[in-house]
């Protein structure tokens, strides 16, 4: 499997918050929605590592590689997913 380079791999994402919790009711603490309703991330250059979702629970972030064989709600809809695992 390719992996393009950093930026062109960045831009497959299509920002809809689903690795961070957004439609299971208790995301990131760090998951913000700008005005056109993309979400992004408050720490984003910092984020691998231990977080609280916003009723504090723990979740642990990591590289969106890493995580693509786990399973979440709306899962179906990440891009790396649809792009990577698709492939296999
Ligand atoms: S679920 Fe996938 S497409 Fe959506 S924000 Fe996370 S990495 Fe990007």
């Amino acid at each position: 499997m390719a992996v393009p380079e950093k930026q062109e791999f960045e831009d497959i994402c299509i920002r809809c918050g689903g690795c961070c919790g957004i439609f299971d009711g208790d995301p990131c603490e760090h998951l913000r929605r700008d005005n056109e309703g993309t979400t992004y991330c408050t720490v984003y250059e910092n984020r691998f590592g231990s977080h609280r979702t916003l009723t504090g629970r723990v979740m642990e972030c990591v590289p969106i590689m890493d995580k693509l064989s786990e399973d979440w709600i709306g899962d179906h809809i990440c891009a790396y997913k649809r792009k990577y695992l698709d492939q296999e």
